[in-house]
């Protein structure tokens, strides 16, 4: 399965969900956006497994993306996940940040039986991977792994366009791996560890106009089991109160029908899916305007104005509502794997995605609208995947 394939979904509602099996790490990487440590919070593994347990044949999401902290401190766990998912025809997808090549030496047992597991291995390096894990450690990895055919990528996060270590290591990429290898390349967040160095760029002011959120398409699962609508590490860190409606359940409790449920009906996460925040507080707000926090800043606030739920629920049942969310997300599919890219990572780079394609294009995604119980019948059949994480 190549990257690509999972991309293509990104927009289509719940079509993937995200595993956050961990938040422990044995890295200590400058940028980590979960702040993550060795002794970090976990926990039990039948929380996750459990969830997984709950897919079936006919509800089930069509990809299964896990990522920590570091997964594979838990290759069990990411073993049984992937076969759950594989049981019912889900894919799978293990971001992993290579703790266990630091040293050198051969994959442990125990992790290489998790990689094997999954239908897509993805590594993440950086320059602050590079101090904690050498380059040619993940290269060394990267090749066994594809020797023995597996599918794999690189997530990579630089400065912006104009880092030059991304410049040199994208190039190295493509020469070492013959340009087999895709890339996922997006700009360091200013969250985490990173939160205390990075100088975010001022935010633009103008015009507020439709501007879709299509991260909040797909339900991710945190390290403590809560599920909310996107992976907005502030939220998640609990850095900002968790807005009532990005708030999914907890896999204690909530199956996947439930979750899935949610993800595609709530109306305040289908608006912020068809015409985000900004758009959303304008238009609602009781205030009038939509004042310049921010992005995400404006849609945690969203539901703590009463006109703004209460604007939304009103609209969501008008049949032209419906027209202009299906309308919405049509378009983002047809934009394709790599406009999303050019979105949310850095867009000189979002070519390297396509990276090691073979033969024809996989079969187009179609939209959930009118599907039936699952995401595969939902979206339709694909050829051959963080997320950031895609
Ligand atoms: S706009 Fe809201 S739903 Fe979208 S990423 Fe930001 S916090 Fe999440």
């Amino acid at each position: 399965m190549h990257l690509m394939e999972i991309l293509r979904y990104r927009p289509v509602p719940a079509a993937a969900v995200f595993f956050g099996i961990t938040r422990r790490c044995p890295l200590h990487c400058k940028h980590c956006s979960t702040s993550s440590l060795l002794d970090s919070e976990e926990y039990p593994e039948q929380l996750f497994r459990g969830f997984a347990e709950t897919f079936t044949a006919e509800n089930r999401p069509e990809f299964v993306l896990m990522s920590g902290g570091e997964a594979l401190l838990r290759p069990r766990l990411v073993q049984d996940i992937a076969e759950l998912s594989r049981s019912v025809g889900a894919r799978t997808h293990v971001l992993s940040g290579l703790y266990f090549a630091q040293h050198g030496g051969r994959i442990p047992p125990a992790v290489k039986r998790a990689i094997d597991a999954v239908d897509h291995f993805s590594a993440s390096l950086d320059v602050f991977h590079e101090e904690e894990v050498p380059r040619a450690a993940v290269f060394r990895v990267l090749k066994e792994l594809m020797a023995e055919g597996k599918n794999v990528s690189l997530q990579l996060t630089g400065t912006g366009p104009g880092d030059p270590y991304l410049a040199d290591l994208t190039a190295e990429v493509r020469r070492v791996f013959d340009d087999q290898v895709p890339m996922l390349v997006a700009p360091v967040s200013p969250h985490g560890r990173a939160d205390a160095w990075l100088k975010q760029a001022p935010l633009p002011q103008g015009e507020i106009s439709p501007a879709p959120c299509a991260v909040s398409a797909w339900p991710v699962i945190g390290f403590n089991g809560q599920v909310t609508a996107c992976g907005n590490q502030d939220v998640m860190d609990g850095k900002v109160p968790l807005p009532a409606h990005l708030y999914l359940g907890h896999i204690a409790k909530d199956d996947w029908p439930t979750i899935r449920e949610r993800a595609i009906g709530s109306p305040m996460v289908r608006a912020i899916r068809a015409t985000g925040p900004e758009y959303l507080m304008e238009r609602h707000g009781s205030a009038g305007g939509c004042g310049t926090e921010g992005y995400c800043q404006t849609c945690w606030v969203l539901s703590k104005d009463p006109a703004v739920p209460a604007g939304v629920r009103r609209l969501s049942v008008e049949p032209t509502t419906r027209l202009v969310e299906e309308r919405t997300e049509e378009l983002l599919v047809e934009a394709g794997a790599v406009s999303f890219a050019q979105q949310y990572g850095i867009t000189e780079y979002a070519e390297l995605i396509t990276l090691g394609l073979s033969g024809t294009e996989p079969a187009g995604v179609g939209s959930r609208w009118g599907a039936g119980g699952t995401a595969r019948s939902a979206v339709g059949t694909a050829g051959s995947t963080a997320g950031s994480t895609p």
